[in-house]
């Protein structure tokens, strides 16, 4: 008997599971994938799974905080606007100058922001409290002197005294060789990538974003963008869940709708498997004539079908107390047993699977441990008390206001209302016991962020 056709009756497709039950079956199954050396901008998002240590100081050099001059203390003590320190300037110093001149006394080098401190140098004076070497007797001005760097020379007027390394960025003051400066577990966002970045590392290794491979099913569905004929239906189910797993973090591919025939559906998703890091399937899961799901992912994952590419694994067809989504299937298919989600086909209800197991999943597989959405409680605004289905948790559409505390359910409950969902930055929670809520009631809300 192939697996998921109930081989043990406590579980499979007899009795009814809870959303929780089956969110927990699913993240006790699923492994954080190996880590992988990426470059720093792919690794964006990502896990950090080493310490990284710092290989040299930053900054590596003493430099310049600002635009200059690099003196000596003690030749602008007690410079003023009445009795300025007149200096010979001997030179320029620019960021990325490997030799710098020596400031000797009465001397003083024009200095570049990022630009090392010159030996005999003790402090800058910013430009702004000088007279920008522009003074009686000076060859050339600031300006003549950045368009011929060479030409720095003549006199430079400094009006108020600066003390030891005034407007100097010491080596190390940022961190320090041997420093920790990312530890293990750390998301690589923007400032972490600078940091990494900063202290010259090109790669590091992270778990990777897992490739979901999305793929939706029925023999009406056709492409956006071509002509509607009789009886079909555009899939939005393969751009919903592909944006969503993206969303997500994942690298995602859209396959796009495959027909209802079991033999054709069996072949795509084998070939799809090198892939895979986790396959989402939409549609074909309830009780039908063609619910053609269940029986392609029978072959694939039976470990007796010599045909087939499965060792182990089978994916279980379940009832969820849940609304939407009612029939969910989860399992491993193929010889690396990779985790296949098969959701309903109604697209509220796919969406709503998607963020309530998918999204989780996505995230455990990089090695996140903050898998859920944000849940917070707001009062339900509304005309009328919403009613729910006793025995199932249900997941109304919703939209939050953060300001006033409140979540207005937008469309029915109905699973292909999409204008609704389209509306919709919220999921409103309606525990299972809970067959009514009056407005300016409490309830649980997910953002959708
Ligand atoms: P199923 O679960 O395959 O029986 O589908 C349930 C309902 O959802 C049917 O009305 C389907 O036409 C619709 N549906 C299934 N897949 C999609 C899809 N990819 N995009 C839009 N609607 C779909
Ligand atoms: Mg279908």
């Amino acid at each position: 008997m192939p697996p998921g056709h109930g081989h043990d009756a406590s579980r499979g497709t007899g009795r009814l599971w809870s959303v929780d039950e089956h969110l927990d079956d699913i993240l006790t199954t699923v492994r954080p994938l190996e880590p992988i050396v990426l470059q720093l901008l792919d690794a964006q998002g990502c896990v950090l799974v080493e310490d990284i240590t710092v290989p040299v100081s930053l900054p590596p050099f003493d430099n310049s905080s600002m635009d200059g001059y690099a003196v000596r203390v003690a030749d602008v003590a007690g410079a003023s606007e009445e009795f300025p320190a007149v200096l010979t300037v001997i030179g320029d110093v620019a960021a990325g100058q490997g030799e710098q001149p020596t400031v000797g006394a009465g001397e003083a080098a024009r200095i570049m922001t990022g630009a090392p401190l010159p030996p005999g140098a003790e402090a800058v004076v910013p430009v702004e409290w000088t007279d920008g070497g522009l003074g009686e007797g000076t060859a050339a001005g600031m300006r003549a002197h950045s368009t011929a760097p060479e030409g720095a020379s003549g006199e430079v007027r400094v009006y108020r005294p600066a003390e030891a390394r005034a407007h100097v960025r010491a080596q190390g003051s940022d961190v320090r060789a041997g420093d920790r400066a990312l530890a293990a577990g750390t998301i690589l966002g923007p400032p972490q990538i600078a940091l990494l970045a900063a202290i010259g590392r090109g790669t590091v290794k992270v778990r990777p974003r897992p490739r979901v491979v999305v793929l939706s099913t029925g023999s009406e569905l056709i492409q956006p963008g071509e002509e509607l004929a009789p009886g079909q239906i555009y899939d939005s189910n393969s751009f919903a869940l592909t944006a969503a797993a993206r969303d997500a973090g994942a690298i995602a591919y859209r396959v796009g709708a495959v027909t209802d025939d079991v033999e054709i559906l069996r072949s795509t998703i084998e070939d799809q498997l090198i892939r895979a890091d986790l396959v989402v399937t939409t549609g074909g899961v309830s009780v039908g004539a063609y619910d053609v799901v269940k029986e392609a992912l029978d072959s694939i994952g039976d470990p007796d079908d010599e045909e087939g590419l499965g060792a182990g694994g089978g994916v279980e067809f379940r009832k969820l107390a849940m609304q939407p989504g009612k029939p969910q299937g989860f399992g491993a298919i193929g010889p690396d047993h990779t985790p296949l989600l098969a959701l309903p086909g109604n697209p509220v209800s796919s969406y709503v699977s998607f963020e309530i197991f998918v999204r989780p999943v996505v995230r455990a597989l990089m090695g996140l441990t903050d898998l859920h959405r944000t849940t917070v409680r707001a009062r339900l605004t509304a005309d009328e008390p919403l009613t729910s289905p006793s025995g199932r948790r249900q997941f109304l559409r919703g939209r939050y206001d953060a300001d006033a505390g409140t979540v207005t359910p937008v469309g029915g409950a109905g699973s292909h209302l999409v204008a609704a969902l389209a509306q919709a930055d919220a999921l409103i929670v309606v525990p299972e016991a809970t067959t009514s809520v009056e407005p300016g009631t409490e309830v649980g809300v997910v953002l959708l962020g």
